[in-house]
């Protein structure tokens, strides 16, 4: 089986980010595996030992993104692509993503791709259902559990915490939910065999893209933090006092009465 991973690079959003001039900076901030994406590469390695075949990791991004595809390696995917755009373009946006990612499919076999539910920083959860319309494949988003058999794939997919059976079947795209499996840690061995694994490189030229071809379809006009939250106030003494506390502060701090 040929089986494909989208991954992205993201920031821990553990970490403290500020946001300054419009932009968040991000430059200090620790980067992972998006989440999501680590239970796409978890499955896809399970799938590819049960029925043999594949795993390719792919990434659009920068150079340094080579070191989330080695750690997808050193989990146990076979090989990975960097589609690196860092001399080709300062912009991008969910097009740009899946125009890119379309023209890496065009001319390749393949019978699964496994991407995130959602990327944890910019969180539009489009890439999966985008792409899989741009390669006419059906497409299943949030899966929790998927069983393949022949070309017939059962999958159970969440919905808000409700349960949907779904068959479908391959060519097809899913995109990964928590839930999914236990993304294993990568093994010292597999840190020594990633270093050897194949990596490849490509710029948009490599996939006959111009950079006309990808250019945003959007733009962000402005990205700001939630105001700071007050502290709460703790009312206390007789619970017939604390209703009259409450109804006046609705009255004269909250102003909703
Ligand atoms: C060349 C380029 C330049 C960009 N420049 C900017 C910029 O200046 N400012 C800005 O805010 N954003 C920029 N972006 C990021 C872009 O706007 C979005 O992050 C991207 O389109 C994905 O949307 P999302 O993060 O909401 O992902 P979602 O749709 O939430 O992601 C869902 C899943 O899609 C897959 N996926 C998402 N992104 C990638 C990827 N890069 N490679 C492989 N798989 C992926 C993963 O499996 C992920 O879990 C740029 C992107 C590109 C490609």
């Amino acid at each position: 089986m040929n089986i494909f991973v989208l991954l992205k690079r993201t920031f821990d959003t553990e970490e403290k980010i500020t946001v300054a001039n419009g932009k968040i900076e991000d430059d200090s901030a620790e980067y992972i595996i998006n989440p999501y994406d680590e239970y796409a590469v978890e499955e896809a390695i399970k799938i590819r030992d049960e029925h043999g075949g594949e795993v390719t990791v792919v990434t659009i991004g920068e150079e340094d993104a080579e070191k989330q595809l080695r750690t997808a390696l050193a989990m146990g995917a076979d090989q990975a692509v960097l589609i690196n755009t860092e001399d080709d373009l300062e912009e991008g946006d969910q097009f740009t993503t899946v125009k890119i990612l379309e023209a890496f499919f065009s001319d390749r076999d393949v019978d699964l791709i496994l991407g995130g539910n959602v990327a944890i920083d910019e969180a539009s959860g489009q890439v999966g259902p985008r792409l899989a319309e741009r390669l006419d494949m059906p497409c299943v988003t949030t899966i929790t559990k998927i069983e393949i058999d022949g070309t017939t794939v059962t999958i159970d997919r969440d919905v808000e915490g409700d349960v949907e059976k779904v068959e479908t079947s391959l060519p097809l795209l899913v995109t990964c939910q928590q839930g999914l499996n236990e993304p294993r840690y990568p093994s010292l061995p597999g840190i020594m065999k990633a270093k050897k694994k194949p990596l490849e490189e490509l710029e948009l030229d490599d996939l006959d893209l111009e950079e006309d071809d990808v250019e945003p379809k959007t733009k962000t006009t402005e990205i700001f933090l939630p105001p700071e939250k007050q502290a709460g106030k703790v009312l206390e003494g007789e619970t017939a006092d604390q209703v009259k506390e409450l109804v006046s502060l609705l009255k004269t701090e909250a102003k909703v009465l």
